[in-house]
């Protein structure tokens, strides 16, 4: 038997249990062309929320009934694919269960470089890093000389973030909550400043951290926070819309920043992006990005608990918390 997460019915505000329905099936056989994957690591993402809700974005939202999405980790158990043998590891958008039967699409195997957890495939080596490559690389046109200031900075795309940015010269100050996190930029990945966000007057804060203002701002939290960097935008200043964590949870419509003429005066531009549209260049992000693990630059931050199919709404809600620090991996107890 084999236990799944499907969507109850459309969340309202914060998720709750009652969004999600846990459901027993059996596991199946493959049938040909097809194997049985044991998902050991659920991948758990800000995007989740928004995936729940009806409506248009960059992807069709999950119906009700259906299993939740979610990209995963697992192991090949049985297999009538000439592709993928028993034993493999591969990585997949299986969803939250314990068992998937697929017929290979959009899967891949996975042989992690040394020295580097499995788990990194769903952070630094996945989605997490792509985001945070493309992002500041492509969109963010990063400069040695630069200021970047990443918000939501010691989660998994903002950790990638101000590390890059370091690597590629330019000057990094993260925005995170709490004096933990702040320390944890400064001290053990080289950052060079981090502000606290939920120790006031941000503002305030920001312009000390930022003497020179700032060259790319790369937003994973929208609301305040964007309106307060907007306020310290150099000229020609690129702003990065990656995500707006701080908004996914509303319950009215997203307001707008209210400092957006900052644009016109800095003569800023600013951008959203979507991972997906790089997925023909993720080998060039995965080269740099491996290599940079094994020179010592770039460290994989991870946060994983382990726990059971039923503790997934709880992990999803502490993304919304700031309850993880680095990428959150919910790894199945067996
Ligand atoms: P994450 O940053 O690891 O986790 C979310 C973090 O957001 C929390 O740890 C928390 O940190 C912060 N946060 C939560 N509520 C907040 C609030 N109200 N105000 C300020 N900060 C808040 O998640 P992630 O996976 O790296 O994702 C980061 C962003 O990237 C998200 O917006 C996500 O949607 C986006 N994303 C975009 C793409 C794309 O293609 N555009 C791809 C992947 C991810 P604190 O303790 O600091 O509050």
């Amino acid at each position: 038997m084999s236990r799944r997460i499907q969507l109850a019915g459309r969340p309202v505000g914060e998720v709750k249990e009652s969004d999600f329905e846990l459901v027993e099936t059996e596991v199946g056989e493959p049938g040909d062309g097809e194997f049985v994957c044991e998902v050991t690591h659920i991948s758990i993402d800000p995007a989740m929320r928004g995936w729940m809700n009806a409506g248009r974005s960059y992807i069709e939202p999950v119906e009700v009934g259906d299993v939740m999405r979610a990209l995963t980790l697992g192991r090949v158990v049985d297999s009538r694919h000439d592709k993928f043998a028993e034993g493999d590891i591969v990585v997949g958008t299986f969803g939250v269960r314990e068992h998937a039967i697929s017929d290979g699409k959009g899967v891949n195997k996975i042989t992690p470089p040394e020295g580097v957890s499995l788990t990194a495939h769903l952070g630094i080596l996945g989605m997490t890093g792509f985001t945070a490559y493309f992002g500041l690389l492509d969109v963010g046109r990063v400069q040695e000389g630069d200021t970047v200031l990443v918000s939501g900075a010691a989660g998994a795309v903002g950790t990638a973030v101000g590390q890059i940015a370091k690597i590629k010269g330019a000057r990094a100050v993260g925005i995170a909550g709490g004096p933990e996190k702040c320390r944890m930029l400064v001290e053990e990945l080289g950052f060079d400043a981090a502000v606290d966000y939920k120790s006031g007057d941000l503002r305030g804060q920001l312009r000390q951290a930022t003497p020179d203002h700032v060259d790319v701002f790369f937003d994973n939290v929208g609301g305040e926070v964007l309106d307060h960097a907007l306020t310290r935008l150099a000229r020609g200043a690129r702003v990065v819309i990656c995500g707006a964590v701080s908004q996914y949870n509303n319950t009215t419509p997203v307001s707008g920043p209210s400092n957006y003429m900052m644009l016109l005066v800095a003569r800023a531009t600013m951008s959203g992006f979507v991972v997906f549209d790089y997925a023909d260049r993720y080998a060039e992000a995965i080269a740099d990005l491996s290599r940079w693990l094994a020179e010592g630059r770039l460290h994989s931050v991870e946060d994983t608990v382990r726990g059971d199919i039923e503790s997934f709404p709880e992990m999803l809600a502490r993304l919304f918390s700031g309850r993880n620090t680095g990428k959150l991996v919910l790894e199945l107890d067996r």
